[in-house]
């Protein structure tokens, strides 16, 4: 007979996320052990069926594989440090937001503690964990996510991206820098529109079809940033941009709003244009990010 039961897994942390990611890993059928440090948090997983721990050792104990998702990498560093003797031969999953150095060196503490550790990044909110919206970025052990596959991609699309334990945080940065410029100018957008009070779910779908129509501008850049080519094929030149980015920044002052989320990119695209780039394409300004340009 086949043994189809799934394996245990330890949860750290429910917050928001380490409560969803429980829920979907307690729905596939996996016992699962959970701890918090606020312990009443737990309560509604008990009733669905989780095990409650008392300690982080007990439920590090539980299970081979353990996952931890709390705040931040202090946060991290608190509630494992105890308990660190516990991690020998356990597969540790980190799927706390941190930096690509944070998620380095805390793969060297686990390491010298005895665990194998993979870390991730968790591009979905915790609606989304366990639909097929989520994906979830790896880099660390290959072990771990080969062996622990089942449990993982329970929370959506894994995504093993190597060895090096800062690649998931350097590309779930990367793609929150990416979310964040969008949100600050959809934030600007609506302060603007607002300040004539034009009702913001009427705004709200011109806005949506514009960001739409615009999605597919990473891919062209990617293909200008491997060609080192920015000037070939143009369309809409930086010298024409730079320009129209003026009205931006006017438009907000006339219309009584602080131009503080955009007035960075304004003396930026003035530099590239001044450098003799007017004819190029905007991604180029990237080459004024690089420290060395700056
Ligand atoms: P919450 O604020 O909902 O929960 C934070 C968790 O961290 C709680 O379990 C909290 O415990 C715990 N915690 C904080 N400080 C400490 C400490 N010093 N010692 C022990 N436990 C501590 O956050 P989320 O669950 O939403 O987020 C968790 C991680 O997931 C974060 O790194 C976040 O960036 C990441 N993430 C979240 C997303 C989201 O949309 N929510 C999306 C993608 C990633 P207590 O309950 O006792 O306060």
């Amino acid at each position: 007979m086949t043994n189809t039961a799934k394996p245990a897994v330890t949860v750290l942390g429910l917050g928001a996320m380490g409560t969803a990611l429980s829920e979907v890993l307690l729905a596939g059928g996996h016992p699962v052990t959970v701890w918090n440090r606020t312990a009443a948090k737990a309560d509604a997983l008990v009733e669905k069926g989780a095990a409650r721990a008392a300690s982080p050792a007990e439920a590090i104990a539980a299970s081979r594989l353990v996952i931890v998702c709390l705040l931040d990498y202090p946060s991290v560093r608190e509630v494992l440090d105890s308990t660190a003797d516990g991690l020998r031969g356990r597969a540790l999953v980190n799927l706390t937001n941190g930096t690509p150095g944070q998620a380095r060196e805390f793969a060297h503490w686990a390491a010298c503690q005895g665990a194998d550790y993979l870390d991730g990044g968790i591009m979905a909110v915790p609606p989304m964990i366990g639909t097929p919206a989520a994906f979830v970025l790896y880099s660390g052990s290959r072990e771990v996510f080969d062996s622990h596959r089942g449990a993982l991609d329970s929370f959506g699309d894994s995504i093993y991206l190597g060895a090096a334990a800062g690649l998931a945080a350097l590309h779930d940065i990367a793609l929150l820098s990416g979310m964040y410029g969008m949100i600050m100018g959809t934030i600007h957008a609506f302060a603007l529109t607002g300040s004539e009070g034009i009702p913001a779910a009427q705004f709200a779908p011109l806005l949506t079809r514009w960001l739409s129509g615009m999605s597919q501008w990473p891919a062209g850049a990617a293909a200008q940033i491997e060609a080192q080519d920015y000037a070939s094929g143009v369309v809409s030149n930086l010298a024409m941009q730079a320009a129209g980015y003026g009205n931006l920044i006017r438009a907000a002052e006339e219309q009584g709003i602080s131009a503080e989320l955009l007035a960075p990119l304004e003396p930026l695209l003035r530099r590239r244009v001044a450098d003799g780039h007017g004819h190029e394409d905007l991604i180029g300004m990237m080459e004024l990010l690089k420290v060395e340009n700056a």
